[in-house]
């Protein structure tokens, strides 16, 4: 029997290393890997840039205190403003953490304004994370259920409906943030319109409201660009990522700017390991990576021949009810609950997730090529029909 507690029903492999996009287990099989460990290894497996940085940094110092100064760190900070035009930059160790800080600057900014018992408008299906203010923000019943009371402060809207968050506007004369997934992810790669994006922007300048854009999944270059509100050029007033912000290694950032900026004073917020050495070289690097190796390009042209390779390959299932996403974060539809499929693609050397009940989920590392893009189109087709042919 595990010691672990049973937070995870995980599947029937372990694995001993990786290469590229390419993950071999235990026993010496290997798999492709379509899911760099839910959008965490972005330069995949075993990047000879990021396995030397961290070694080199290993040798040298892990970790000193946010106590010092941490020069990697401001670094790294620098960095983030550059690709995000934001202004200042907290660095914490996960996504909730970071939704976290975000939802504290939202309260402070709130109380700046007078505002006693501040609000932040999030959405339905949205992901903020497990902590209780972030699961709180989350729009999923089922996994807040069993921790009630819940964190007061958050009203909930249906996604891509502007006109509802105007009707709330006017009723609420508590409310204070907008906070949303560019893409939503676990969701089930569901994205804002652009429309919907400008229209928030504009209402939040009118309303004096911050605008929090989570871009622990959808950021560090996944869709196309560093930031998927890059896409319609809207900036927000707070940012968030994590997942592939430090290449495998755990690093989260809270970004601000506007009237977000300069809300934290010390001793508002903090975080022991946050932004770290380690973490914060391991972050440079795989930035640095991106840039060097045009990654950020290739994920935009890989993702949509991965997407028309799909189309092409599953023109004529009708149990496939849209093929979507931007860059490399994917989703393919089905009309019925596909989870054993995860199963199915495990045996045939394939990783890869559903989430939303119905929805195959991609994500694979920005460096996956395109041989191996035209590899998993074919494999994920083989398995799809004959999925869709035995239900
Ligand atoms: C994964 C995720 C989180 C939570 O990140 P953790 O590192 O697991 O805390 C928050 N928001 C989004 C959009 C995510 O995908």
């Amino acid at each position: 029997m595990s010691h672990l507690m049973n937070t995870y029903s995980r599947l029937p492999v372990a694995f001993s290393h990786g290469e590229g996009s390419w993950l071999t287990d235990t026993e010496g099989k290997v798999y492709l890997d379509a899911l760099s460990g839910i959008a965490v290894n972005t330069l995949g497996h075993r990047h000879p840039a990021l396995v030397a940085a961290i070694a080199t940094q290993a040798s040298r110092l892990l970790h000193a205190s946010n106590l010092y100064r941490i020069p990697e760190q401001e670094r790294l900070a620098d960095k983030l403003a550059v690709l995000s035009g934001m202004e200042e930059v907290f660095l914490c160790n996960s996504g909730c953490e970071a939704n976290e800080a975000a939802i504290k600057l939202a309260r402070l900014h709130g109380h700046r304004q007078g505002v006693d018992s501040p609000a932040t408008i999030v959405m339905e299906r949205a992901f903020h994370g497990r902590t209780m203010a972030t699961l709180s923000a989350t729009g999923n019943r089922k996994a807040q259920a069993g921790f009630e009371p819940l964190v007061a402060g958050f009203v909930r809207v249906r996604y891509n409906d502007l006109e509802a968050i105007r009707t709330l506007a006017r009723a609420n004369q508590n409310v204070v943030a907008v906070m949303l997934e560019i893409v939503q992810g676990e969701g089930g790669i569901n994205a804002a319109d652009i429309e919907f994006q400008r229209g928030l922007r504009a209402l939040c300048d009118d309303r004096g409201w911050l605008l929090i854009c989570d871009e622990v999944q959808c950021g560090m270059g996944r869709t196309g660009t560093w930031f998927a509100f890059q896409h319609s050029g809207v900036r927000p007033d707070v940012v968030t990522m994590a997942k592939g912000l430090g290449g495998g290694v755990p690093i989260g950032a809270c970004l601000a700017a506007g009237l977000a900026k300069g809300l934290f004073q010390p001793g508002k917020h903090g975080s022991t390991f946050g932004g770290n050495q380690l973490a914060s070289i391991a972050a440079l690097t795989t930035i640095d990576v991106i840039e060097r190796e045009g990654l950020i390009d290739h994920a935009r042209s890989v993702g949509e021949s991965i997407r028309s390779g799909l189309a092409t390959a599953l023109a004529d299932c009708r149990g496939v009810v849209q093929i979507r996403g931007q860059g490399l974060m994917i989703g393919i539809e089905l009309d019925r609950p596909c989870s054993e499929l995860v199963l199915l693609a495990l045996h045939a050397g394939l990783l890869i997730n559903v989430t939303a009940d119905t929805v195959i989920r991609l994500l694979p590392p920005l460096t996956f090529s395109a041989d191996e893009g035209r590899e998993l189109t074919s494999r994920l087709a083989v398995l799809i029909r004959a999925f869709l042919a035995s239900t």
